[in-house]
């Protein structure tokens, strides 16, 4: 049993898209498809998913280090490497953690409030990352392609993604590249209605690369802002269809060269250890620029930010937080970092 879990339940919202008219270049420049996530989306929503591990601090770690401070010896260091390897945080900043504990306090008591201001500073070290933005083309429409395992939540993160660039002003084409399941262009296609993006699609089984370059040719023609192309699902050991998505990369580079300028990893946080082989599985063979942790709601895994971060230095771009359009957040390692040692 993981005794000392960062995230809990969320609260499900329902919401309405609303799209709104098309920005001037020059507010469209100014903001970058970058403009952050409702606060709500970020704070509460992440410290709503952070009640459990609260609770756990509140008596596991409270428990190792009791008000009156606590000697930091050979076991104490032990007992603390403990709790938070059971966490999905990885053995590498686990040890981190603790060796920084031992060379800051060793022989002398340490607080509670001591204990944690390290820890944060250790996991802060390690998250650090230039930024979340979304990487934008130079001048014309940026190109985004959103990959990764079946059900980790890439067509609703392209849900999110959009609603997020609506609230921009910005034009969005989709490519409905997942071609191999009837049912994901129709879920495509009913996002795509609501929130007002024009969507490019191919009969089910046509070629994926071929849907990518029309709706990436659409895109450029209808001079949209964003174009983005879902893929069908799959798992990064197989290699025949890790090859396709290098292809469908090589193809929407015909149409523009210095497209796809974002290649988002969506990974389920609720996957834990298996995230982390995803993310070496898809890093490189896809050419990922980022990730997109999706359903932080509800997982007692998403810690697991922490170890993907450490490994392949690609940076964590966005947060999902629940099902609609709404619960997404820029990702911001000040407050993860926060919601994770939070013990007000
Ligand atoms: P895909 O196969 O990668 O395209 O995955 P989908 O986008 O179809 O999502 C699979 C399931 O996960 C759906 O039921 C989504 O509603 C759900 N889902 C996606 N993102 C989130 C999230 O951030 N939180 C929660 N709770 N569910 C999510
Ligand atoms: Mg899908």
């Amino acid at each position: 049993m993981a005794r000392w879990n960062p995230f809990g339940s969320s609260d499900k919202k329902k919401s309405d898209d609303d799209s709104t008219q098309a920005k001037t270049q020059a507010s469209r420049d100014s903001d970058s498809g970058n403009q952050p996530a409702p606060k709500k989306g970020l704070l509460g929503g992440i410290r709503q998913a952070m009640k459990k591990t609260m609770e756990v601090l509140n008596t596991d770690i409270r428990d190792l280090v009791k008000d009156e401070g606590r000697l930091v010896d050979d076991q104490f260091l032990d007992e603390l490497y403990a709790y938070l390897i059971k966490t999905d945080m990885g053995n590498g900043p686990a040890a981190k953690i603790r060796d920084d504990i031992k060379s800051k306090y060793r022989a002398r008591k340490m607080t509670l409030v001591q204990l944690i201001d390290s820890a944060k500073g250790t996991i802060t070290g390690i998250m650090q990352q230039d930024t979340a933005n979304i990487n934008m083309a130079a001048s014309g429409t940026t190109v985004i392609m959103v990959v990764g395992v079946n059900g980790a939540g890439k067509t609703t993160s392209i849900a999110k993604l959009v609603n997020l660039f609506k609230k921009q002003g910005k034009s969005v084409v989709l490519g409905a590249g997942d071609t191999f399941r009837a049912a994901a262009v129709e879920q495509l296609s009913i996002w795509a209605d609501r929130m007002g993006a024009e969507i490019v699609t191919g009969r089910q089984g046509s070629d994926p690369a071929s849907v990518a370059y029309k709706a990436v040719d659409t895109a450029i023609k209808s001079q949209a802002d964003i174009c983005i192309v879902d893929t069908a699902g799959r798992l990064q050991t197989q290699n025949n269809l890790m090859d396709e998505l290098g292809r469908i990369r090589r193809v929407i580079q015909k149409v523009s060269a210095d497209a796809p300028h974002e290649v988002l990893l969506v990974l389920d946080s609720t996957a834990g250890q298996n995230a982390i082989s995803q993310a070496r599985g898809f890093g490189e063979a896809a050419g990922c620029t980022g990730i997109v942790l999706a359903k932080l709601d509800g997982s007692a895994k998403g810690g697991v930010a922490i170890p993907i971060r450490q490994e392949f230095g690609l940076p964590v771009k966005f947060v999902g937080l629940g099902e609609t359009p709404e619960d997404f957040a820029k990702f911001d390692v000040a407050a993860y970092v926060d919601a994770l040692f939070d013990t007000t």
